[in-house]
C-alpha cells in the first residue's frame, strides 16, 4: 500500500522533534490506512497453534511480541516506541501511572544490601516508597541535595547501584548537572535514572547527558489534557529485558484507552509546550516585579541558580513553576490563590488549564534545609491567553498588600 512508503520518511537524526512527535510510532498502512493506532482491548490473545502460542511465550518479553494483554498489544507498543525515539532510547515500556514509572527501576535494579542515592527534589510519593516498601527489605536511601553535580562522588559506596535524578525539582525548581552526577555514577558502577516530566521530551533528552533510564509522568504533558493516566520507562538495550521483566511480574499494565489519549496528545506536543514556555517565562518575569511576591523559582529566569545549567542542557521550559511570596500568613496564601479565577486548585499538571497550589517545600526535604521564609505557591500556566491569565494574577495579588 503506498500509505506504508509516504508514511516511513527516513529520518537521518535530521527531522525537527516537531516533525517527529507527529511521526514517530506510526503505521497507517498496518491499519487500512487509518492515521492513528486502534485500540486493542485484549487479554487473550489466540493462536492457531500450539507452536505458534510457544513461540510466543519463549519471546514474550521482547518488544512487539503479542502473547498477553498485560504485556502489550501492538497499540501499546506503538506507543512506546515513540517515546523512545523521541527521547533517543532504544527501548520503552508503558506502564500505568507516573509514579509506576519512577518505581520500576528501582524495583527492578535494587535488592537487599543496595544503597541508592536520590535527589531530595524528588517527587514525594518515591520517598514513601523508598521509607515504608524498600527500607524494610534492606535498600538503603541517601537523599543528596540536587545542586551537588560531581560532589555526588564524595555519596557514592561501593554498594551504591542506582542514582536517582529529577531535574529540575517539580517544587522547588533547582536543576541538575546529569552529566556531572553521570560520569560519577559510572565510574563507580552505578546506573542513573532521570525523571524527565518537567521538561518532556521535546525540551531535554537525559539519555543523551548520560543518564541510563528515564521516566515519565505521561499524566501530566503527554497526556496534556488532565483525562488519563500513564508512565513511560525508556532505557537503553541492555536494560530493556529487566525492567520489562519487572514490569510484567510486577502486574503493571498500560490501559490501552489511556495509551490512546497519550498516543493522542504527543501530536500535539510539541507545539503546547512553545506556547506552555512561553506564557509561562512571560508570567514568571512578570511576577518577578511585582511588590508581593520575594522569589520567583523558574529556571529560565537569569537569577535562578540553576539558570547555566539549564540554559546548557535544556531547549526550552515547561509551564511549570514556583513562586515565593513576600506573605508568611497562610490565611492570605489562601485568599491569593482562592481568588484566582483561571488557575485551578489541585494536583498534577501538564493538561491545557492552569493551576495553583500552596506548597510547603520544608516537609519535602531531609537532606538540604529549605530557608526561604515566605509561602511557596506552585503555578502552572497552560494555553490560555496569557494576558488574561496576568489580569487574574493581578487581581489576586491585589488581595496580598504589600505587608507580611
Ligand atoms: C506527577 C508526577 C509523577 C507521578 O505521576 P502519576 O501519573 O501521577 O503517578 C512522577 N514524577 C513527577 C515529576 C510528577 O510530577
Amino acid at each position: 500500500m503506498s500509505v506504508e512508503g509516504r508514511d516511513s520518511v527516513p529520518d537521518d537524526g535530521g527531522l525537527g522533534v516537531d516533525t517527529k512527535v507527529t511521526r514517530a510510532g506510526r503505521n497507517p498502512a498496518a491499519q487500512s490506512g487509518a492515521v492513528n493506532a486502534p485500540v486493542y482491548r485484549a487479554s487473550t490473545i489466540i493462536f492457531d497453534r500450539v507452536d505458534d502460542l510457544e513461540r510466543a511465550k519463549a519471546a514474550r518479553f521482547t518488544d512487539g511480541t503479542v502473547f498477553y494483554g498485560r504485556m502489550g498489544t501492538p497499540d501499546v507498543f506503538a506507543f512506546a516506541s515513540a517515546i523512545a525515539e523521541l527521547e533517543g532510547g532504544d527501548a520503552a515500556i508503558a506502564v500505568p501511572s507516573g509514579l509506576a514509572a519512577c518505581m520500576l527501576p528501582l524495583v527492578a535494579f535494587l535488592k537487599t544490601g543496595d544503597h541508592v542515592l536520590v535527589t531530595d527534589s524528588v517527587y514525594e510519593p518515591v520517598r514513601t516508597n523508598l521509607s515504608d516498601y524498600l527500607a524494610g527489605l534492606g535498600i538503603e536511601t541517601t537523599y543528596y541535595d540536587p545542586t551537588i553535580g560531581a560532589g555526588i562522588e564524595t555519596l557514592i559506596r561501593d554498594n551504591t547501584r542506582l542514582v536517582y535524578t529529577e531535574s529540575p525539582g517539580s517544587l522547588t525548581f533547582d536543576v541538575q548537572d546529569i552529566p556531572a552526577i553521570a560520569a560519577a555514577a559510572h565510574r563507580r558502577g552505578a546506573l542513573v535514572v532521570a525523571d524527565n516530566t518537567w521538561a518532556s521530551p521535546v525540551f531535554h533528552n537525559p539519555l543523551a547527558l548520560g543518564a541510563d533510564i528515564v521516566v515519565h509522568a505521561g499524566t501530566k504533558y503527554l497526556v496534556g489534557h488532565s483525562d488519563a493516566m500513564l508512565g513511560v520507562v525508556v532505557c537503553r538495550a541492555e536494560h530493556s529485558d529487566r525492567l520489562r521483566r519487572a514490569a510484567n511480574w510486577l502486574g503493571y499494565r498500560a490501559p490501552p484507552d489511556d495509551v490512546y489519549l497519550a498516543a493522542r496528545g504527543l501530536r500535539t506536543l510539541a507545539v503546547r509546550m512553545r506556547r506552555h514556555y512561553e506564557s509561562g517565562l512571560a508570567i514568571a518575569r512578570w511576577l518577578a516585579a511585582r511588590p508581593e511576591v520575594r522569589r520567583v523559582l523558574h529556571p529560565g529566569l537569569a537569577d535562578h541558580p540553576g539558570h547555566a545549567l539549564w540554559q546548557r542542557d535544556f531547549s526550552g521550559a515547561s509551564g511549570l513553576f514556583s513562586i515565593v511570596l513576600e506573605t508568611h500568613t497562610k490565611e492570605k496564601a489562601i485568599a491569593f490563590v482562592e481568588a484566582l479565577r483561571l488557575f485551578g486548585l489541585g494536583f498534577s499538571w501538564g493538561g491545557y488549564e492552569s493551576l495553583a497550589l500552596i506548597s510547603d517545600p520544608h516537609h519535602a526535604r531531609t537532606a538540604t534545609a529549605w530557608n526561604e521564609e515566605g509561602i511557596v505557591v506552585r503555578l502552572h500556566v497552560g494555553l490560555e491567553d496569557p494576558d488574561d491569565l496576568v489580569r487574574d494574577l493581578e487581581a489576586a495579588l491585589g488581595l496580598l498588600g504589600d505587608g507580611r
